[in-house]
């Protein structure tokens, strides 16, 4: 028993060591550091991908910095401040979440998180489903396959979040109408961007009106090693999101709200 143990350790102790040493500085600058179990989940996470992809299309940033900065570290430096109480019960979701981004880094990260994944093609949500188990999430993490616009109508789902998130889904106006319907009083929308001005800015402020939200902060960083500029924009209630809200399927994206 002694010895298949220690075989098993020589074996897996390198791979995970070296991407301790890899990626110590990404967790250096978020302020955060995994935990063997977290590392070893973000690995498995990575070869379930490579994996998966090979047959169904699902991402090209898997590769070494790829995955580590281009969806590990871009998912997570938002939550720099969450990452401070990673066992605080939250309820989140992810809208348009494809491979599993942001949302199944938050899903590790935070462990005292439960997440709800959302996305409207099913070859997606049933790789995620593999994945969640692969990586052993099944239980706090959900896979819902369907339109952002029926899950922010739906009564189980609307009102009920307190981190809404959405990566490259949409203009920041259409993932405002995805994400605000669906949070709780004291909840936030973390619109993820690339590039921010001023004029979008303005356009996310007249678009958040009808929904009764506001901008609570906005905060940029620039990626590890040149990896482009990112933006987040958090979103609060001021009150209820009205019941007009998400319009029907569809119309969000062709008829932005603020245009
Ligand atoms: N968030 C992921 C995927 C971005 S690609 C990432 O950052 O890597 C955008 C995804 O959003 C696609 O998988 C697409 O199917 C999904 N999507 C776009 N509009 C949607 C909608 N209205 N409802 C549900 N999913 C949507």
């Amino acid at each position: 028993m002694g010895t298949i143990l220690n075989n098993f350790q020589v074996m897996e102790l390198p791979i995970k060591n070296n991407v301790q040493i890899q990626t110590s500085s990404l967790w250096e600058e978020l302020g955060w550091q995994p935990s063997r179990e977290q590392i070893e989940q973000l690995i498995t996470l990575q070869e379930t991908l490579i994996k998966l992809n090979r047959n169904i299309n699902l991402t090209r940033l898997l590769q070494g910095n790829d995955f580590w900065i281009g969806q590990v570290f871009d998912s997570l430096w938002p939550l720099k401040n969450e990452l401070k109480s990673p066992a605080k019960c939250r309820s989140c979701i992810d809208i348009g979440t494809g491979c599993g981004f942001p949302g199944l880094a938050i899903a590790i990260a935070l462990p005292g998180s439960s997440i709800i994944l959302v996305d409207a093609i099913k070859r997606k949500t049933n790789a995620l489903k593999e994945i969640a188990s692969e990586i052993g999430l099944s239980k706090r993490v959900c896979v819902q396959t369907e339109r952002a616009e029926v899950v922010g109508n739906d009564v189980s789902f609307r009102g009920k979040f307190d981190i809404a998130v959405a990566r490259a889904v949409a203009e920041a106006p259409v993932v405002a109408e995805y994400l605000v319907p669906l949070l709780n009083k004291e909840g936030e929308a973390l619109i993820y961007r690339g590039k921010w001005n001023d004029s979008d800015q303005q356009k996310l402020k007249k678009a958040i009106k009808p929904l009764k939200a506001k901008i609570q902060t906005i905060s940029s960083k620039q990626l590890p090693k040149d990896r482009g500029i990112r933006h987040v924009i958090r979103v609060a209630t001021t009150a209820p999101c009205p019941k007009d809200y998400p319009r029907a399927v569809g119309l969000p994206k062709k008829k932005p709200l603020g245009c």
